[in-house]
């Protein structure tokens, strides 16, 4: 993530609304990935320091879950990232604002750092065959309402389900110590599943696909006895030798989907360690294996600054040199969806 500021100067969150020092009003603009301060100029319009005119998206006004601005002279009355969503909690219920705002947060998160990257961004209303959607749905587990019924994070069909669950800090870590994972976050799914996405979307031809099956292994192999015997049996014990995480192990999408995720956090760890000056490389100059290798380094510092005030590791995970391959191929795969509109 950049630095953002504040039309004052004083530094800012991404998941902003209010400067602390000066009090503005602030908004983010996804067309500029910047942060704009707004004055009130009536009407519901807001004039940024960027001299830009804005509205606030409808999700902020009445729900307050999002920090999203969209053009004045926009008709749509949901800001570029909300658009996205097919299906929102069930707002009658209690938490679920607050979950909804979580999940909003980590999907603005995963957007910004797909926008940065300049890959084919749409959404399924405008692009049916192509585009993207959300569904944030919850099941038996939360709800007494729900009963009988059964939600599992996922991708199928351009659609990325999430379970509302995964917001609530106490069911997702009991569900992680179930699931024998170090590392279970909203940001982590969506970015996750956004691999699914995209390597549907990317239609790959003969010679990436016989890439792919070097590196990952055959795909069409039967997935849900895959999955099926990963929850019998856990997972091979030498595991680490190949993969990102155990459940990379499961099958070749699986495998896909959590190296591509891992690319989308080490982009983002090392963006921000950039723009913190925590590294003096000019990240956009490095090639993807300098890129792994500084963030090896930065890893272990980010651990041990985890560990000095008394919290778990950031990033509890290896990259050897399989994995590595495996994160040069997505980086390959991102150059090839930049081509892509
Ligand atoms: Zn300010
Ligand atoms: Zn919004
Ligand atoms: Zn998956």
């Amino acid at each position: 993530m950049r630095r953002l500021q504040c039309a004052c100067g004083s530094q800012v969150f991404f998941e902003s609304q209010h400067c602390v020092a000066c009090g503005m009003r602030l908004g983010f603009d996804p067309a500029s990935l910047a942060m704009q301060a707004l004055t009130d100029q009536g009407e519901g319009i807001y004039r940024a320091d960027n001299g830009g005119e804005y509205r606030r998206c409808d999700n902020d006004i009445r729900w307050d879950v999002c920090n999203w601005l969209r053009p004045a002279a926009s008709t749509h009355p949901l800001c570029f990232g909300c658009q996205f969503n097919r299906t929102i909690p069930d707002l009658s219920l209690p938490d679920n604002i607050q979950r909804w705002r979580i999940l909003e947060q980590g999907k603005k998160r995963l957007f910004y750092t797909l926008l940065s990257l300049k890959v084919p961004l749409v959404d399924g209303w405008r692009d049916p065959a192509n585009g993207l959607l959300l569904d944030f749905i919850e099941d038996g587990r939360s709800r007494e309402e729900y009963a009988e019924t059964f939600v599992s994070t996922g991708f199928l069909g351009g659609v990325i389900t999430i379970n509302t669950l995964e917001a609530d800090e106490i069911a997702r870590i009991s569900v992680r110590e179930e699931m024998n994972e170090s590392y279970r976050t909203v940001l982590g799914h969506l970015r996750h599943e956004s691999g699914h996405y995209y390597w549907a979307r990317l239609h790959a031809d003969d010679k990436m696909r016989a890439e792919f099956t070097a590196l990952f292994g055959d795909d069409s192999l039967d997935y849900q006895a895959a999955l099926n015997r990963h929850y019998r049996e856990g997972p091979a014990l030498d595991w680490r030798n190949n993969y990102i995480s155990a459940y990379a192990s499961v099958h070749p999408t699986e495998d896909w989907a959590e190296t591509w995720g891992h690319y989308l956090h080490i982009h983002d760890a090392l963006e921000t360690a950039a723009a913190y000056q925590i590294t003096r490389q000019d990240i956009s100059t490095l090639t993807i294996n300098a890129r792994i290798g500084l963030w090896r380094t930065l890893s272990i510092a980010l651990n041990e600054l985890n560990r000095s005030v008394g919290r778990g590791d950031a990033y509890p995970f290896v990259i050897n040199s399989r994995v590595e391959s495996k994160l040069c191929f997505v980086d390959g795969v991102i150059r090839r969806l930049q081509t892509l509109h």
